[in-house]
């Protein structure tokens, strides 16, 4: 990190000593997990900027932004609605902490019983090592679970309330709660929304998602150009980049990711079982079990939880004419994420069902972080679903720690030779 960067964090209120265990912990890990992979794509390494960047130089772009008048809020679910915000004229900062490191500074207020990724969060905070803590305006949760929610009563923080069903009650309360969002940051700007700024906004965030949808398409392949970690850290970074500047990025791995294809070049230096990741997010930092996995001689193909597919897969309606339409239809896209949260979430099993198929996978890993109870008692249902396409599953829960990681092995690696003996069986059967 250079100079100034440790000048701007000292102002900001960041405890540098504390910062550099952070990073340091961080950075070991990054390198563990990605960079140590042996058939990574070139255009790999503006990702790996990226993440350094999340503590640097994004760090710059958004104290600039700020001195030029720009507002910012903090986010922690994909729910919340970014075009919005940003055709408001404010910027939303996704902040879900994603490192094991400040998870214990998180008892100061919260007990240990809960989410990782909550812990994480907060205990950046605490531990004064996040330096967006004073970047923000507002902070804007949601009420997707127990966790999060009573953390925003504690916190005093905005909260978007998400139904917990689908019917179309509960989608005219989320369109209302998405106009509450909308009033809220006009009035934290001071700027009004326009059809033209929304479009735009729907436009560059459509743009963005297509991008990634076109990039793990290609994960369908015999041989997949990228490997699931490194699909992981582009969905990853995707929520925490300047938009355009992932754009400019993503396009240009798609470029060489289709050379790749052409030249039948894979991510991997063997090619063991196919699986798809399903379950919890693994925000920024955290790439623990997708490591596990692809160590043990598997190969992710695909991911469907809010760090992958769930987070690009559906698109805004760029059609409607007038702002009340447009607006409507951003709310509605958001209505379409099948959280676990939802009750019952049909969508989901049917979704993961379509990727199971579409990425021809041998087998699925339910990724579940410890104490989330939505993602791992709908674990029940998945597995019923898989078992009636006779697709092998294994659940692992786990939180941050890497100290699991040998007995996620002794689990991963049986599971693997399961799906081996089944694909060598099917292969000699054609
Ligand atoms: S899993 Fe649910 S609560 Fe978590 S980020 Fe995704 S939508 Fe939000
Ligand atoms: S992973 Fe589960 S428990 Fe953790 S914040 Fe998301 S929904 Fe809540």
């Amino acid at each position: 990190m250079s100079g100034n960067h440790r000048e701007l964090l000292q102002s900001l209120g960041v405890n540098l000593d504390l910062h550099d265990q952070l990073i340091a912990h961080n950075t070991k890990l990054h390198e563990r997990t990605h960079v140590a992979q042996t058939c990574r794509p070139k255009a790999m390494g503006l990702f790996d900027e990226a993440f350094h960047a999340s503590h640097g130089n994004r760090v710059a772009e958004i104290v600039e932004y700020r001195r030029n008048g720009g507002k910012s809020i903090g986010t922690f679910c994909i729910f919340v609605p970014d075009e919005i915000a940003l055709a408001a004229g404010v910027l939303p900062i996704p902040l879900c902490g994603g490192s094991h490191w400040p998870v214990d500074y998180a008892d100061k207020m919260f007990p240990r019983e809960i989410c990782p990724l909550v812990r994480s969060t907060f205990g950046m905070a605490f531990s004064n090592t996040c330096p967006y803590k004073k970047l923000k305006d507002a902070a804007v949760g949601e009420t997707t679970c127990d966790a999060k929610k009573k953390a925003w009563d504690l916190l005093g923080f905005n909260v978007m309330e998400v139904p917990q069903k689908k019917n179309e009650r509960d989608r005219d309360l989320w369109r209302a709660e998405v106009r509450a969002f909308r009033e809220m940051v006009e009035q934290l700007s001071g700027k009004r929304l326009t059809l033209d700024s929304l479009r735009l906004e729907v436009r560059r965030q459509n743009r963005k998602r297509m991008l990634l949808q076109e990039i793990n398409a290609l994960r369908t392949a015999t041989e997949p150009p990228i490997s699931g970690l490194d699909a992981l850290l582009v969905s990853q970074v995707a929520l925490a980049m300047d938009v355009d500047a992932f754009i400019r990025a993503a396009a240009e791995l798609l470029g060489e990711l289709r050379e790749r294809i052409e030249d039948d070049i894979s991510a991997y230096e063997t090619p063991g079982p196919r699986v798809l990741m399903a379950g919890t997010p693994s925000p920024l930092g955290n790439a623990k079990v997708h490591y596990a996995v692809e160590s043990s001689g598997m190969r992710i193909v695909a991911d469907e939880s809010c760090t992958g597919s769930r987070y690009y897969r559906d698109l805004v309606d760029e059609t409607p004419v007038t702002l009340e339409g447009l607006l409507d239809a951003v709310a509605d896209r958001y209505f379409r994420i099948d959280c676990s949260c939802f009750s019952p979430n049909h969508e989901r099993i049917e979704h993961l069902l379509d990727m199971a198929e579409l990425y021809h996978v041998d087998g699925v890993v339910q990724n579940i972080l410890s104490f989330c109870h939505g993602y791992n008692v709908e674990a029940k249902v998945v597995e019923q679903a898989l078992q009636k396409r006779d697709i092998p599953m294994l659940k692992v829960v786990t939180d941050y720690s890497f100290e699991d990681l040998e007995q996620l092995r002794v689990r991963l690696e049986p599971f693997r030779e399961i799906l081996q003996a089944k694909t060598g069986a099917s292969a000699r059967a054609e």
